[in-house]
C-alpha cells in the first residue's frame, strides 16, 4: 500500500484546507516564487504572512488519519506516504521521515535556496520581528526561505521521481482529502492504476478521479481510517 494524502486529512487538526470556503490560505494573493527571489518587500511579506500563518495554526497536533497510517507503515502494511502537505504532521504522528515524501516540501523549518542548509524557523523569527532583518545563510549568504515550494519553484526532482515510482509499484494506492487538482501531483493515481495497482479515495466531496477508483469512500477521514489504529 501507498497513501497520497492532501489537505483533507489535517483538517481535524485545525489546519483548514485549501479550497473549502473561508479558506485562510486563500486571503492573499501567492507571491510567486519569482517575486520572492526579485525583492526584498517581497520577501519581508512572505515572512509576515508565513509567521501569522503559523500562529493560527501552532497547536496542531496529528489526527486518527496520521496516526493510523503510520500505524500501517509500523507494521510493514503500508510502504511510504506521499503527501501534498506541508504541516510535518506525518512525521510528529511517529512516522518514520524516511517514510515521507513530500511533494510541496515543509514549512516547518527553512532552508538556503543557494546550498540546501536547514535553518531554524524559531531564530529566523526572532530577527525578523525585532530588527526587520530578513535571513540570509551563516554558510554561503544564500536567500533563506520556507521550505515549502511556492508557485512558480521547481518541486524537488528527487520527491516526484520517488512518489512516481512507488505508485507504479505499489498493489493500493489510497488517496486521501485531497481534491487532486494540483499538477503534476495529481498524475499519480493514474500512474498507479496504469501499473495494475487498486485505487482506493476517501475524501467528503467528490473528485474528478472517483470514476476510475476502484472504493470510494465519501466522508469523514478520521472516522473512516480511525479503525485501522487498532489493526494488527
Ligand atoms: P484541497 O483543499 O484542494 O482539497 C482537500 C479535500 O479534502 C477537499 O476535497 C475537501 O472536501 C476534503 N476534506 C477536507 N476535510 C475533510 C475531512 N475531514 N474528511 C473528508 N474530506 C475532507 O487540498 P489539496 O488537494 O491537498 O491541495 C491543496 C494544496 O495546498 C496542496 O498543494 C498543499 O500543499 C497545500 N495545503 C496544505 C495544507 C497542509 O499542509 N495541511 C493545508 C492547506 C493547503
Amino acid at each position: 500500500m501507498v497513501a497520497f494524502t492532501g489537505a483533507g486529512i489535517s483538517t481535524e487538526c485545525g489546519v483548514p484546507d485549501f479550497r473549502s470556503p473561508g479558506s485562510p490560505w486563500m486571503r492573499n494573493k501567492p507571491i510567486p516564487f519569482e517575486a520572492f527571489m526579485a525583492s526584498e518587500e517581497a520577501r519581508a511579506e512572505a515572512w509576515r504572512r508565513k509567521f501569522a500563518m503559523d500562529d493560527e495554526f501552532a497547536d496542531a497536533s496529528p489526527g486518527r488519519g496520521h496516526r493510523a497510517l503510520a500505524r500501517l507503515v509500523c507494521l510493514g502494511r503500508m510502504q511510504a506516504v506521499v503527501t501534498q502537505n506541508i504541516d510535518g504532521l506525518h512525521q510528529a504522528s511517529g512516522l518514520d521521515p524516511g517514510r515521507v515524501i513530500e511533494l510541496h516540501g515543509n514549512g516547518t523549518y527553512a532552508t538556503c535556496l543557494q546550498c540546501g542548509l536547514r535553518h531554524e524557523l524559531g531564530l529566523i523569527r526572532h530577527a525578523f520581528e525585532t530588527r526587520r532583518s530578513l535571513p540570509r545563510c551563516d554558510d554561503c549568504g544564500g536567500i533563506v526561505k520556507s521550505a515549502t515550494i511556492s508557485f512558480g519553484q521547481p518541486m524537488p526532482a528527487s520527491m516526484l521521481r520517488q512518489a512516481q515510482e512507488l505508485a507504479a509499484n505499489c498493489d493500493l494506492f489510497l488517496v486521501i482529502g485531497s481534491s487532486l487538482v494540483v499538477y503534476p501531483a495529481a498524475t499519480l493515481p493514474l500512474l498507479a492504476k496504469h501499473g495494475g495497482a487498486r485505487l482506493a479515495m476517501i475524501n467528503g466531496e467528490p473528485t474528478g478521479y472517483d470514476a476510475i477508483a476502484d472504493l470510494v469512500v465519501r466522508g469523514d477521514i478520521g472516522a473512516a481510517l480511525e479503525p485501522l489504529l487498532w489493526v494488527e
